[in-house]
């Protein structure tokens, strides 16, 4: 998997760049600064680079090793990877968050380099509210996933992960993570797997996978949400309520229908996971002018394509912004840190 191609790196340049998180966002912009000549390094929690893609995305989808050969390139082309390293500011514990052997403050990256790409994606899975989410057999299913692919590459023994075989996994949501559990669960020998949606398939960005997933025998079952998890000890089956859509919008209806399962993992989204928490709040204007940019599902949820292209344009702006504002220290770091610090305190 190519990250970045370089076709002839350049000169070096007397300016150094933190980039936070080592998913396609963040190696593609390590990518295009390293081969314009800057010094980059790149803060990575886990064992490895490769974001959701090493370690989400199904090993039978995307392998591990095309992943390692693309982190392997960029390292040829001098990025700096310092992996199990955390970037902490006032960050929760997150999914992942046990492969990290170091911490570093995000005030210590201000002082230390001239920008700062954060790259962090979404790695915190949005919780189901109905009653019965908490009973055993529901999972999220990223972190279902995320362990799955752990032991498929060796990190993880299998101990630990639930034994899917000859089971009825009802999956809700239809995007890339619901799709990616049921085929994780065909795999570990589901004897059924039902997807539900509160949409229709057509508004999936995952409806080819899910069609052809349906023709696999995957049964999809549209417009529908959960209300309700059954069971005593742990789960037997999921209550429905059917839903319609009106002006963009779900409308959940009265009419109730029960599902039975051995198995519930929702896929309803994900938040995304940045040192510095409310990304939403934070003004990246300002943000910008300090030196500090963001890309990538951090930002909002993407895909790979667009989550590279992302990395490299603000690669490209990082380097504008470099050469334009930096030798001015029109934002020096102190008052860059006082914007993050006002903006952590929910002063934007
Ligand atoms: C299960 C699943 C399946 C998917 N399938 C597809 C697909 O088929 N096709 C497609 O195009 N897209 C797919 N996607 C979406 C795609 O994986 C993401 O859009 C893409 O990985 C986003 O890239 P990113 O670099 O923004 O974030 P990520 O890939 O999430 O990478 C972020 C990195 O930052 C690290 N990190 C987080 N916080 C810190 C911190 N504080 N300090 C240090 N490191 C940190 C994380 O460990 C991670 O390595 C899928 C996503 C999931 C979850």
């Amino acid at each position: 998997m190519r990250f970045y191609i370089c076709r002839e790196k350049g000169e070096p340049k007397p300016f150094r760049i933190a980039i936070i998180g080592a998913g396609p966002a963040g190696l593609s912009a390590a990518g295009y600064l390293a081969c314009r000549g800057y010094e980059v390094h790149v803060y990575e929690k886990m064992p490895e680079g490769g974001g959701m893609v090493a370690f989400g995305i199904p090993e039978t989808r995307i392998p591990i090793r095309t992943v390692r050969g693309g982190v392997r390139d960029l390292e040829r082309l001098g990025v700096n990877f310092h992996f199990r390293t955390k970037v902490v500011y006032d960050s929760p514990r997150e999914l992942g968050d046990e492969w990290a052997e170091h911490f570093v403050s995000l005030e210590r990256l201000l002082g230390e380099f001239d920008a700062i790409l954060i790259a962090t994606g979404a790695w915190r899975p949005r919780k189901l509210k109905v009653p019965g989410a908490d009973l055993p057999g529901v999972y999220d299913a990223l972190s279902l996933l995320h362990h799955i692919k752990m032991a498929r590459i060796g990190y993880y023994s299998w101990e630990g992960i639930p034994d899917l075989k000859g089971k009825h996994i009802v999956v809700i949501g239809a995007g890339y993570t619901a799709v990616d559990v049921a085929i994780e669960g065909r795999l570990l020998g589901a004897e059924k797997i039902t997807m539900v949606y509160r949409r229709g398939l057509e508004h999936s960005y995952a409806k080819t996978e899910i069609r052809k997933l349906i023709e696999e025998g995957v049964e999809f079952i549209e417009f529908a949400t959960p209300v309700r998890i059954i069971g005593d000890e742990r789960v037997q089956g999921v209550e429905f309520a059917k839903t319609r859509i009106e002006e963009g919008s779900v409308i959940t209806t009265d009419e109730r229908f029960i599902l039975d399962a051995d198995i519930v993992a929702y896929a309803i989204g994900q938040l995304p996971t940045s040192p510095i928490r409310e990304v939403v709040c934070a003004n990246e204007e300002i943000l910008k002018e300090a030196g500090i940019f963001f890309a990538g599902d951090v930002v909002a949820p993407r895909n790979i394509g667009t989550a590279m292209r992302e990395g490299k344009e603000r690669a490209k702006e990082i380097e504008e912004w470099l050469l334009k504002k930096a030798p001015k220290k029109v934002f020096p770091v102190p008052v860059a840190a006082r914007l993050i610090s006002e903006v952590a305190n929910g002063k934007c």
